[in-house]
């Protein structure tokens, strides 16, 4: 698909959060400002969940989501994460394997630890303000 704002893309991650089972992990693949975050923006829209408390989560490994009578969104971005073992202290394991929708940014990070079953989604700088992204089920 090619997104040409983001708000399209923010759309886009609202339709997909719409779609998608509970428990699904999400793989986002691009480089910086591709539109990873835009579209974890969309997700927690599509979810209902206070989308203003979406922030890139720079310094932090994950972000929560979550709300009452919701499904919770799990927002890794792992860009700092230096080896794959330091998440393993953060019980990284256990955030995936419920009915919360995980998001991992910079999955490439987890080496060994990258889940078995994931939706892949690349997103790529194709213009200004153009991205096109293509999403397949690995
Ligand atoms: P990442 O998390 O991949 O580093 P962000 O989502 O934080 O990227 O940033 C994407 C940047 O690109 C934002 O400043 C956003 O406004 C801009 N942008 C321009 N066009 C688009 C588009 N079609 N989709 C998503 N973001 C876009
Ligand atoms: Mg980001």
């Amino acid at each position: 698909m090619i997104t040409h704002s983001p708000e399209e893309t923010m759309a886009l991650g609202a339709d997909l959060a719409k779609k998608i089972k509970p428990g699904t992990i999400i793989c986002l693949y691009g480089d910086l400002g591709a539109g990873k975050t835009t579209l974890v923006r969309g997700l927690a829209k599509g979810l209902r969940l206070k989308i203003d408390e979406v922030h890139s989560p720079t310094f932090t490994l994950l972000n929560i989501y979550e709300s009452k009578g919701r499904r919770s969104l799990y927002h890794f971005d792992l860009y700092r994460l230096a080896k794959p073992e330091e998440i393993e202290l953060l019980g990284y394991e256990e955030f995936l394997y419920g009915n919360a929708i995980t998001v991992i940014e910079w999955p490439d990070r987890l080496g060994e630890l990258l889940p078995k079953k994931y939706l892949k989604i690349e997103l790529l700088h194709s213009a200004e303000t153009e991205r096109e992204i293509v999403i397949k089920e690995c």
